[in-house]
């Protein structure tokens, strides 16, 4: 499948253009400053306070790593512990077979709605618009994701998707689209919050109390015993797992883990890292299917959808240790001022700069690996320790590269690269160029600075203060300065 027909990249400007939009909304930016300092804040306050958060990083690292090692036989475990517990395993290699999948097994039912608990899985793959076209309609169940359903919207964080949303707009939305998919919104609905979450709990309860058919994504499986679970803070997701007939659940593959005791670590790393919580408020953990109890059809889709690919990529596959936790973006100075969908992804911040171009393709997304500063916030804070910089640098040697290939004529930065290595691999065509720069400057610099060059150099020399280069390099001072005396002295003492 080629990358540009995964559903993960939404076909959105590149993150350049995107962004220069966004940055002009000064209501996102305000509203995402204020959301993400306030989860910051309580990150740090809960990791700092376990002696032991450095030690649960390291674990929790190499236990992924270890896990990605092995993929294919924690997989094939996973496949017969859940099939033992009366559970149906099916393999999707990408988005269409995953949708055809779940479209299946649906209509297999004879229902034509269902609900759904958070998954970007789904959202990867354009779940709701695939059911939408097989006339079957999925309702989101998770707060922020109503909100972003209501709105005819698309998420903007991992955690919140409806970060860029501000609470006067949330009654609006509320106001106006609540009708149309269900109960509609009270009279004289206020923007407190408890109001918001009132209504959206009376808008959901019908839902859940019809439902047959349930969608969730899972945050961990366990391979040892078959085990599934899905970590969120409102309990509609628990509504979405215990009331229907028939769960179906979508799962990345690299969310694996070898044994049920490997979730100690990665339950206590989670809530603390996304939520700034010492504790998950609802965390369901299901085993197949327990007669009298519960969904009586379980179906577990194993989503490929690139990660294959990436695995094969010694360095880019640390991405797929990713608990989704959202830290990353919570620190990143470019997140806090785009907001997530300026990268035209379901993954947005550091994560998806890094996770969406192998999924799609680096030459699908390009622009993405350069929508950082490097500053390392990410790599501090991510609680599995992906070096997001180190990936970042990897893929976009690999987006110049792909840029090269494809062009027929070298690009200006290209050929300007080629003439500073041809300079700075000879001291004298060096000397040569630093005579030849110093003569220049003494010509355009005014006040020893540099203003604007002429033709290609405009850009970029306008948008910097640039100092003119020294009359004399430190190597012709070095000769005329020591060299010269020391010829004098040696001249004394023969
Ligand atoms: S990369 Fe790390 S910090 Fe970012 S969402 Fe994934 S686990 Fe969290």
């Amino acid at each position: 499948m080629s990358g540009a027909d995964n559903v993960v990249w939404l076909g959105t400007p590149p993150f350049p253009e995107a962004a220069r939009t966004a940055l002009a909304d000064t209501r996102l930016r305000a509203n995402l400053r204020r959301a993400t300092g306030t989860i910051r804040d309580r990150r740090l306050a809960v990791t700092d306070e376990l002696d032991d958060w450095e030690d649960l990083r390291d674990t929790a690292a190499a236990v992924k790593r270890r896990t990605l090692r092995h993929l294919d036989r924690h997989l094939l475990r996973l496949e017969e512990t859940v099939t033992a517990a009366g559970g149906t395993v099916h393999w999707a290699p990408d988005a269409a077979e995953a949708n055809a999948i779940v479209t299946r097994l649906v209509q297999a039912t004879g229902e034509s709605e269902i609900v759904k608990v958070k998954s970007m899985a789904t959202q990867e793959i354009g779940l709701n618009e695939a059911l939408a076209e097989a006339g079957i309609r999925a309702y989101e169940t998770d707060l922020a994701e109503l909100i972003v359903q209501l709105g005819g919207d698309r998420p903007s964080h991992i955690l919140v998707p409806a970060i860029h949303r501000g609470r006067s707009e949330i009654r609006e939305i509320f106001r106006r689209q609540m009708g149309t998919w269900g109960r509609p919104a009270p009279e004289g609905l206020t923007d407190d919050p408890r109001d918001l979450a009132e209504a959206a709990r009376l808008h959901l309860r019908e839902k859940f109390l019809r439902a047959k058919v349930a969608v969730s994504g899972a945050n961990f499986a366990a391979a040892e015993t078959g085990t599934v679970v899905v970590v969120e803070s409102e309990g509609n997701g628990r509504m979405c797992l215990a009331l229907p007939e028939t769960l179906i659940t979508v799962m990345g593959i690299e969310k694996v883990l070898p044994s049920f005791a490997d979730l100690d670590v990665f339950l206590r790393l989670l809530p603390r890292s996304s939520t700034g919580e010492r504790m998950n408020p609802y965390t369901s953990l299901w085993t197949g299917v327990t007669e009298g109890d519960g969904p009586q059809n379980f179906h577990l889709v194993l989503l490929d959808n690139g990660r294959t690919a990436t695995l094969a990529d010694e360095v880019g596959r640390q991405a797929l240790s990713c608990i989704r936790c959202s830290a990353c973006l919570n620190v990143c100075p470019v997140y806090e001022r785009t907001g997530g969908h300026a990268y035209g992804s379901v993954y947005p911040g550091p994560i998806g700069a890094v996770l969406t171009p192998q999924l799609v393709g680096v030459q699908n997304a390009a622009s993405l690996p350069f929508a950082s500063t490097l500053c390392g916030a990410c790599y501090d804070a991510c609680p599995v320790k992906i070096d997001i910089p180190e990936v970042l640098v990897h893929l976009r040697a690999k987006a110049v590269e792909a840029e090269r290939r494809d062009r027929l004529l070298p690009t200006p930065e290209a050929l300007a690269m080629k003439a500073a290595g041809a300079v700075l691999s000879s001291p004298r065509r060096l000397a040569a160029v630093q005579r030849l720069a110093a003569l220049a400057a003494r010509l355009v610099a005014r006040d020893g600075r540099i203003g604007v060059l002429p033709g290609p150099f405009a850009r970029w020399s306008g948008t910097r203060d640039t100092p003119a280069p020294a009359r004399e390099s430190l190597r012709a001072w070095w000769r005329r300065t020591r060299e010269a005396g020391r010829t004098t002295t040696e001249g004394k003492g023969r």
